[in-house]
């Protein structure tokens, strides 16, 4: 088979009637199947329990998106014990064929894109243009880690040694608990689960309570295009309830999660101990929170970084790691820069994400909604209130109007803490050092851009902008697969760099091979 070169898979233009019909259509057509009781699925068979949780759709809290079994700590063994025995074969599988399941997995993606999008547009709150973004980087995955896995199945130079003929293998580490969020309910999960399909481990995956229904289409597209039952265990329930024993499996070799920093710091902690029988030090791989900000430079372009914060800022209701919460604005334009960005977030249309005329969604749910709302009162106390500051609509869906908090100091809460919805904080600087000063004052590291025409600040900032993932003159938020590869400093994780060249490495261990010649 012909593999072609990667390309990052084009987004759908909504504005097309054709697409925005298609779309529709599949709204609709997921509407039909909302309510409906899903299972667990452990070593290729459906798994019930009768104590069971809800996913709710957060634009209308009444509607159901789907039922899901309560896992146990007894499930989380027997997921685990099934994905061990899968392992002592999918291990020798070869990587041509590894790669092939992602391959048909990432077809059968593109022509179930627009119903993949919609369950998100329910499930999670995704506006059309997001969910569809989030479709395509799960595609992104499949193929930039199919690719990737067969470049680290080739061969890979060592330095001669007279009389032995020596090589480097990169071998398979064993089950992995694959944990993500539920921001990225296809595209994160896709990417994790994936990467460590491919790469010859085994996987026990335990989606976000907020969002199993679309972690479990993925399970079932992988067993439409054939996976073998036990390579991808699929586990739901409450991770604080399960997750521990999930973590500390003695046969769990490696944990890749994307949560919160709290959540991440606890698995750090708990992987280190090694448990009774267990043969190995885990691998954990943890990313985590933000605290994002964007630079405006005194020669910015302040219309571009108008547009390019409203954007950062509220695209997903600012539910994304890499959403910008901080804009630091030099002294000599931060009233016309203010202004203007008011505009911006005046004109944003907020409604049901399954709405083609909705810019903004629901936040996640009522917890994330009451937590928000807390930090907004508390940020109220700490600057001026320009925009937004409230829950919005009826009650039945969890909406909150965009917020904008001005002349806030670096040390105030919502300049530091990860709020995780739509609240931005405007900061003054005195002049760019300053403001280069303030975006590093967090304790995390993950996105930042800066806008300004000076070649020479754009390399301080390159230089001592301390983020994993660093922009010019362009909104913080939407990375590229092997465009921008992801994953920030400090307290946002561990440097992951999912969707780049050294991802998959963190799957791998390698085996230096040598024979004496004859
Ligand atoms: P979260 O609350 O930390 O949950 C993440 C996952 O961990 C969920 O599947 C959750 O399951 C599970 N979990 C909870 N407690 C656990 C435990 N004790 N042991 C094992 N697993 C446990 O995070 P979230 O609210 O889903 O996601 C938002 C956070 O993710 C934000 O902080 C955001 O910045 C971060 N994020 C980071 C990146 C990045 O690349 N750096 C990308 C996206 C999101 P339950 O849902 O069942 O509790």
């Amino acid at each position: 088979m012909e593999i072609r070169e990667f390309r990052n898979e084009p987004l759908t233009d909504f504005a097309h009637p054709e697409s925005r019909a298609t779309m529709q259509a599949a709204i609709e057509g997921v509407a039909s199947r909302l309510g409906q009781r899903r299972t667990m699925q452990i070593d290729g068979r459906e798994v019930s329990r009768e104590t069971t949780f809800v996913s709710q759709n957060p634009s209308h809290a009444s509607q159901v998106v789907a039922v899901f079994p309560k896992g146990t700590t007894e499930d989380v063994a027997r997921a685990v014990g099934a994905a061990a025995s899968a392992f002592e074969t999918w291990r020798y599988v070869s990587a041509e064929e590894r790669s092939a399941y992602l391959f048909r997995a990432a077809e059968v993606m593109r022509q179930r894109r627009h119903e993949l999008s919609a369950w998100m547009s329910y499930e999670v709150g995704k506006t059309w243009p997001e969910a569809d973004a989030d479709t395509a980087e799960a595609i992104d995955f499949l193929e930039f880690y199919g690719r990737e896995n067969l470049r680290y199945a080739g061969e890979h130079p060592c330095t001669p040694v007279p009389g032995e003929r020596a090589t480097l293998v990169y071998r398979p580490l064993g089950v992995c608990a694959v944990i993500p969020p539920w921001n990225f309910p296809l595209a994160i999960l896709v990417g994790m689960a994936s990467a460590a399909i491919v790469t010859g481990n085994t996987v026990v995956l335990k989606p976000s309570s907020d969002a199993p229904t679309i972690g479990d289409e993925f399970v079932r597209i992988m067993r439409e295009v054939g996976l073998p039952g036990g390579v991808l265990n699929f586990l739901t329930g409450s991770g604080s309830e399960i997750g521990d024993a999930l973590v500390t499996h003695p046969l769990v070799r490696l944990v890749a999660f994307t949560g919160s920093k709290q959540v991440g710091l606890r698995i750090n902690e708990l992987a280190a101990h090694v448990g009774p029988g267990q043969r190995w030090i885990k691998r954990v791989i943890a990313e985590m929170g933000g605290k994002d900000a964007i630079i405006v430079d005194r020669d910015a372009d302040l219309d571009a970084a108008a547009q390019g914060v409203t954007s950062s800022a509220f695209g997903y209701q600012g539910q994304k790691c890499s959403a910008c919460s901080r804009v630091i604005v030099d002294g000599a334009v931060y009233d016309s820069f203010v202004e203007k960005l008011l505009g911006r977030v005046g004109g944003l249309r907020l409604g049901l994400a399954t709405d083609p005329a909705s810019d903004l969604g629901p936040v996640v749910s009522g917890r994330a909604q009451k937590t928000i709302l807390e930090s907004i009162a508390r940020g109220r106390n700490e600057g001026r209130l320009l925009a937004g500051g409230e829950a919005v609509g009826d009650g039945s869906g969890y909406f909150i109007a965009p917020t904008v908090i001005a002349d806030v100091a670096p040390s105030a809460h919502v300049a530091q803490e990860e709020i995780f919805g739509p609240v931005l904080a405007v900061l003054r600087a005195r002049d760019f050092e300053d403001a280069l000063t303030i975006a590093n004052d967090t304790e995390y590291g993950l996105t930042g851009s800066v806008y300004t025409r000076d070649r020479a600040k754009i390399a301080r900032a390159s230089r001592d902008f301390f983020v994993g993932n660093l922009y010019f003159n362009r909104k913080c938020t939407g990375a590229l697969v092997g465009g921008h590869p992801f994953g920030g400093f400090n307290m946002s994780g561990t440097n992951s760099k999912a969707g780049g060249r050294d991802y998959l490495l963190l799957f791998l261990q390698a085996q230096s091979i040598a024979e004496k010649l004859a």
